[in-house]
């Protein structure tokens, strides 16, 4: 028996507030993964409340791709980007930065990792419908 898939996408409206939310939300991970690295990897010293000049540009233009990310309203997070518009140095570096500081945060931000691992799965599921509907489009030509 061919079992029916529901398709559909749901999709909320969404204002302007939410997406000027989202982007502060996701500012202060890069902020708080930032800090985790440069503090872990002795950068800088326990009393320090500044990060070390390359972790701070790091952070600078981060926020920056991030103020001028396109896909702010529909996006997750930028690992599960098909755009990925960071400079290939700085992608590496940021790469670094959440190899290390991924696992640390479930100590220091446990809901912000949460959070992270729903909306990762939210990401994936969307794709995977995206994926079907682009499929089934195709095999009704
Ligand atoms: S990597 Fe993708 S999701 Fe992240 S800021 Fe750049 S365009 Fe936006
Ligand atoms: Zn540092």
């Amino acid at each position: 028996m061919n079992q029916k898939i529901n398709l559909e996408v749901k999709k909320e409206p969404i204002t302007l507030n939410v997406i000027d939310d989202k982007r502060e939300k996701e500012k202060a991970v890069l902020a708080s993964m930032i800090e985790v690295y440069c503090r872990g990897n002795k950068h800088i010293d326990r009393s320090e409340k500044e990060l070390c000049p390359s972790c701070q540009s790091l952070l600078d233009y981060s926020s920056m791709r991030v103020d001028k990310c396109p896909f702010m309203e529909t996006k997750t997070y930028c690992a599960n980007c098909h755009v990925h518009c960071y400079k290939k140095d700085r992608r590496e570096e940021i790469r670094q930065v959440m190899k290390y500081s991924g696992p640390r945060m479930i100590f220091k931000h446990p809901l912000m990792l949460l959070d992270h691992g729903w909306q990762s799965f939210k990401d994936k599921r969307r794709k995977r419908i995206e994926g079907r509907k682009q499929k089934l489009g195709e095999e009704s030509i």
